[in-house]
């Protein structure tokens, strides 16, 4: 007999959980709901869609998913179809892998602003999550402003200058083609509180800025430190001064006529959005840093601009039952321990940092834990009915749930009906998905 465990979430976390289970020596059934028909979290709607070799990883998981001990779910939100609770009833663990789908308040006067967006709702726009994809962004606006200095605010802007050429081999869905191709945007502005040292991107996407066939990176060359920061760690060194090379080489780049420009500005920190009623502004003061501390020097400068996209970062969802801070946004928990029989994974756990495969270790743990807790408590399977019984609840409720199969149906019908060189079409509403398949799964398929 084996025990049983529910995953909330099929994001990367979810899945890389779902292996370490799998793999492990003790026999797991083990379920996966998604509150989506489609699995696989950020790969789908966060990865931007002109990286579609970071999205490959995808595969593993369906090797994942593939194995019969594994089942699951989707179209199944957990707190409306079925409470947390009741799962921790029906199953020996249930583990939190929802990620950190939230934005946060960028908490600025005029933050409320038509023309504000928050980085989630924006990316989820782009690549056609359902929650997201009526947000219709303004963008018929020459100037936009990026906060953050991080790999989600190089996607935004690297994703607002492409050309329509650079984007044909990608997923991007044809409502924010439409949009992000039509748009007069000229200026793309990334603005920085901290220095270049401090900046959080990674070379190879920096790298990508220099590399765009209608859009000139801007850096100032005065803001550019010589050498990395000696109080840094080594790594840390390395990254900055690849970083700084590349930043560096922008400087360098030719103006061969490019029709768009992309802004590096450092050391500036938002204070106000600008503007009767729709964004015309962002008021930003200068900074400095004092032991490595944001300090503002009183200066201030009006950026003229007609959006602003707040890339700093995202939080997690509270559920009903779940210990949650506020503050940092992510759910309460102890290296993963969250109560008796009740863990979390991923961003949920230790909030958006890391690369996809940063969630492997993190899921391994967790795994390792179920196990020693399960040992401790001398558990012996067959106590939950788990999957069983999950099916009963959701028959009884009238939940149309999407089996792995059924999402591969969807999936088929996303790549019939791309035009060529695209790798799908993303299907972008709940309804369209479900129209694909024949018919409700039943019970036991
Ligand atoms: P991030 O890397 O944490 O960057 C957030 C940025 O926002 C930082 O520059 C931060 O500045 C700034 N910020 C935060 N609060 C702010 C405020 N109130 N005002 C002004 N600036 C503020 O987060 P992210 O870009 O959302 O990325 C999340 C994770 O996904 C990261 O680990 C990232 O590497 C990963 N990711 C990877 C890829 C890729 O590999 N291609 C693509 C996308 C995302 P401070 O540093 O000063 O706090």
């Amino acid at each position: 007999m084996p025990f049983s465990v529910a995953i909330i979430g099929a994001g990367p976390s979810g899945f890389y959980t779902a292996e370490a289970l799998r793999r492990s020596e003790r026999d797991y059934r083990i379920d996966l709901l998604e509150g989506l028909p489609t699995p696989f979290g950020l790969i789908r709607s966060g990865v931007a869609p002109d990286h579609q070799s970071t999205k490959r990883v995808a595969r593993s998981y369906e090797r994942t998913a593939a194995d019969k001990a594994v089942r699951y779910y989707g179209n199944v939100q957990v707190g409306r179809d079925i409470g947390l609770a009741e799962l921790r009833r029906l199953y020996d663990a249930v583990v939190i892998a929802v990620g950190a789908p939230l934005d946060r308040d960028l908490n600025l006067p005029g933050g409320d602003k038509t023309g504000v967006y928050g980085s989630a709702a924006f990316v989820g726009w782009y690549n056609g999550h359902p929650t997201h994809r009526d947000l219709e962004p303004d963008l018929n606006v020459t100037a936009v402003a990026v906060i953050g200095n991080g790999n989600v605010a190089l996607d935004i802007a690297r994703v607002l200058v492409k050309t329509p050429a650079e984007m044909a081999d990608t997923d991007l869905p044809e409502h924010a083609a439409q949009v992000l191709h039509a748009a007069p945007v000229r200026d793309v502005h990334l603005i920085g509180r901290r220095g270049p040292l401090e900046a959080k991107f990674t070379n190879v996407e920096l790298r990508e800025m220099g590399q765009l066939s209608d859009a000139l990176p801007l850096v100032d060359g005065g803001q550019l430190p010589m050498a990395p920061n000696p109080a840094a760690s080594e790594r840390d060194q390395r990254l900055q001064a690849k970083n700084l090379e590349t930043l560096r080489s922008f400087t360098a780049l030719d103006d061969r006529g490019q029709g768009k420009r992309v802004h590096f500005q450092f050391f500036l920190r938002p204070l106000e959005v600008l503007g009767d009623g729709h964004v015309e502004g962002l008021r930003l003061e200068r900074t400095r840093l004092e032991e490595g501390r944001v300090v503002g020097t009183g200066e201030t400068i009006d950026l003229p601009c007609g959006a602003v996209i707040a890339a700093i970062g995202t939080r997690a969802q509270p559920l009903e039952g779940l210990p949650f801070d506020e503050r940092s946004g992510i759910v309460v928990n102890r290296r993963g321990r969250v109560a008796k029989g009740l863990y979390v994974v991923g961003w949920a756990r230790r909030g958006p940092t890391g690369v996809i495969g940063t969630n492997k270790p993190d899921a391994d743990e967790i795994a390792r834990h179920i196990e020693a807790d399960l040992t401790e408590a001398k558990a012996t399977p067959g106590h939950h009915t788990g999957r069983a019984a999950l099916e009963d609840l959701l028959a009884e409720r009238g939940v149309t749930w999407v089996s792995f199969d059924d999402w591969k149906a969807i999936e088929a019908a996303e790549i019939e009906a791309a035009a060529p060189g695209m790798p799908r079409k993303k299907l972008i509403s709940i309804a369209e998905m479900l129209a694909v398949l024949d018919g409700p799964s039943s019970p036991g398929e």
